[in-house]
This record gives C-alpha cells, sequence and structure tokens, in this order.
C-alpha cells in the first residue's frame, strides 16, 4: 500500500498550471508542495496486490485499505495512517525507481519514465475531480479489505489498473 496525497488547494493548483513546473523540474528537484500536488487521487495504490513470486510481477485487486473512502477516494485517516497501516508506502523522490509497481496512469511512474501528464490530471485541468470523470480513479470500484482473507485475493484480481 501507498501514500496518497490529494491536491485541495485550487490557488496552488491554478499557479501550478500556469508554472507547469513537471515540464522543467526533475522529480527529485520539485519542493514538497509540488511533488504532492503531482498525485491524482486516484486511490489505485490504495489497492491491495499479488506479487507473483517467480516474475515479480504485480496484479491489482479491487480490495481496498481499511483506511480508503471507496467514494471520495481519500484516505479517511491520511496523517496518522501509520499508526493503522504501518505499511503504506511513503512515495520519496529519492526512491521513485524503485515505484515500477505503481500503476501506469500514476504521474510519479510517468514522469520518471519521461511521460508527460495526461489530459485529465488536475495540474492540467485545474480541476482536482477531473481524474474521477476521466474513469481514472478506482471511486465506487472497490471493496474494503476487512473480513476478506489473503487466499481469497485471487478471487478479486482485476486489469483495469494497469490500463491508462
Ligand atoms: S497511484 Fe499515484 S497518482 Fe494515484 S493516488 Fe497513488 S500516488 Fe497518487
Ligand atoms: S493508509 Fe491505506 S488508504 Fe491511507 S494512503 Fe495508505 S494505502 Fe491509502
Amino acid at each position: 500500500m501507498l501514500e496518497q496525497v490529494y491536491v485541495d488547494n485550487l490557488e496552488y493548483i491554478m499557479n501550478a498550471v500556469i508554472s507547469r513546473f513537471w515540464e522543467v523540474k526533475s522529480l527529485q528537484q520539485m519542493s514538497v508542495e509540488e511533488w504532492e500536488s503531482l498525485c491524482d487521487g486516484c486511490g489505485r495504490c490504495c489497492l491491495n496486490k499479488l506479487e507473483d513470486w517467480d516474475t515479480g510481477e504485480i496484479h491489482f485487486t479491487n480490495i481496498a485499505c481499511s483506511l480508503f473512502d471507496g467514494t471520495s477516494c481519500c484516505c479517511k485517516d491520511y496523517e496518522n495512517r501509520f499508526e493503522t497501516v504501518p505499511d503504506c508506502v511513503k512515495l520519496e523522490p529519492q526512491d521513485i525507481a524503485n515505484y515500477h509497481w505503481l500503476p501506469p496512469t500514476c504521474a510519479y511512474r510517468r514522469l520518471e519514465e519521461g511521460k508527460d501528464l495526461p489530459d485529465w490530471h488536475p495540474l492540467i485541468t485545474g480541476d482536482a475531480n477531473s481524474v474521477h470523470r476521466a474513469g481514472i480513479s478506482v471511486q465506487g470500484r472497490t471493496i474494503p479489505e476487512d473480513g476478506i482473507g489473503v487466499d481469497q485475493y485471487e478471487d478479486h484480481l482485476v486489469d483495469w489498473v494497469d490500463k491508462e
């Protein structure tokens, strides 16, 4: 599981839209605010995954972390999440090369791979809800992990997370 950062400051978004900082700075050169604003709030990284032990391939399920809100796609206790979910991953610029398991739509992965932000990204549209309207977020498509054993995860594999 993984850190989520949400863009909720309209003024900040609009300044970012104008400056297009992601086109002139590397991930490592960005300020904390710039780095965090790259997160589109899709929630894909909050889905539980299975890793193929032979190939290392990651397979996403529709089973979400216990702190995930499947409607807003926000973490219900982001500030204190590590107390409840100690294995939630905090994304750091210096570790980005290790985040190949992020979904292909994720801005961190895309920029690391030399791609641009997609048209629906909030930093392009100036609207935090554009990720939902574009059908990229997991909104309404998840079930909570509570009560589901790991041995049942194979029944919940989904392929839409791997699509852009
Ligand atoms: S997959 Fe990437 S863009 Fe989407 S919520 Fe996670 S960190 Fe943010
Ligand atoms: S604690 Fe869970 S819901 Fe919150 S950011 Fe981490 S993976 Fe996502």
